[in-house]
């Protein structure tokens, strides 16, 4: 509702490259231009600051950012907030802040909320129960506006209007939220944050040993990035098709968030179960190698 409301065709959004499918695909939808600005999963998993300005022109409408990031579970710093909303402020532009992850972070990172930073910028803020509370599918969010100069007003009515057309997420659910914002006890979020980190050092420790891996450590939401060598593996649809074939296990390919030679993995198993994963992908890994270097 958010992308719908703030452009029209002809205009563009910069969106996370990489980042979640649904925004290209609703631009797309919508005649609205996506320019991608890059997120380099080689480094820190940061945005390229430059790139991002030298991507805005006239039509630019919004700069989407997604913190932490689905696919990278990169949490960015605070000095990497406040540097994005200095861009945005000198181009006089709205932030979407996609914080459906939100306060789900690890390592001692710490999640900042874009519109406590500064008091300058616009942003529209979407967030939503699914992931924090884990009930992905229930699709029951919230899109918060701080309305600064009184720049989202007529935004403000257009969300308005699509909120009207569509069903939107069911009574009963809607029913249960206050019990759930309310009465949610903190322990249930200190077990899944203790989860995400046992589980992201040890796939994190076993995978970088298997050569040709390449992980990146993530500090929040509920994935791992972990880069392959194709050289050692062959190409993205043998890995991952060969990791269900062999192994029953199922990774998401990259190139589902424009990232090919990477695998996406979940971090919210029980630790067993992942630690089962980590020796299934070892053994297949393995195997993969031996092949490869039988063919050679
Ligand atoms: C899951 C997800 C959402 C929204 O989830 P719903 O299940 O529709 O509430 C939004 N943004 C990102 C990046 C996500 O991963």
């Amino acid at each position: 509702m958010v992308l719908s409301a703030i452009s029209t065709p002809g205009d563009n959004i910069l969106l996370p490259d990489r980042g979640f499918p649904l925004y290209s695909t609703i631009c797309c939808r919508n005649g609205v231009e996506r320019r991608l600005y890059p997120i380099d999963l080689d480094n820190d998993g940061l945005i390229d600051l430059v790139q991002l300005e030298a991507k805005i022109d006239k039509k630019t409408k919004a700069i989407l950012i997604n913190n932490p990031s689905n696919p990278t579970g990169i949490v960015f710093p605070k000095w990497h907030l406040e540097a994005i909303l200095r861009i945005a402020y000198k181009y006089k532009l709205a932030i979407i802040a996609d914080e459906i992850y939100g306060d789900l972070t690890f390592n001692n990172m710490k999640f900042y909320p874009l519109a406590t930073l500064s008091p300058k910028v616009p942003i529209i803020c979407c967030a939503g129960i699914s992931k924090q509370y884990l009930v992905p599918g229930w699709r029951l969010g919230w899109i918060i506006l701080h309305n600064r100069y009184n720049a989202l007003c007529e935004i403000k009515s257009g969300i308005i209007s699509l909120a009207q057309q569509i069903m939107g997420p069911s009574s009963l659910i809607q029913g249960a939220l206050p019990d759930i914002l309310h009465n949610v006890p903190n322990l249930f979020f200190e077990n899944i944050r203790n989860l995400l980190q046992t589980n992201s050092d040890m796939i994190f420790s076993r995978l970088i040993r298997v050569p040709g891996l390449k992980p990146l450590r993530p500090s929040g939401a509920m994935y791992m990035m972990v880069k392959f060598d194709p050289e050692m593996y062959g190409n993205e649809s043998d890995f991952v098709e060969g990791l269900i074939r062999e192994e029953s296990l199922y990774t998401f390919s990259g190139s589902l968030f424009n990232a090919p030679n990477w695998l996406r993995l979940l971090l919210t198993f029980p630790e067993e179960t992942t630690n089962e994963a980590c020796d299934r992908i070892e053994m297949f890994c393995q195997r993969s190698r031996r092949i490869y270097n039988w063919h050679k």
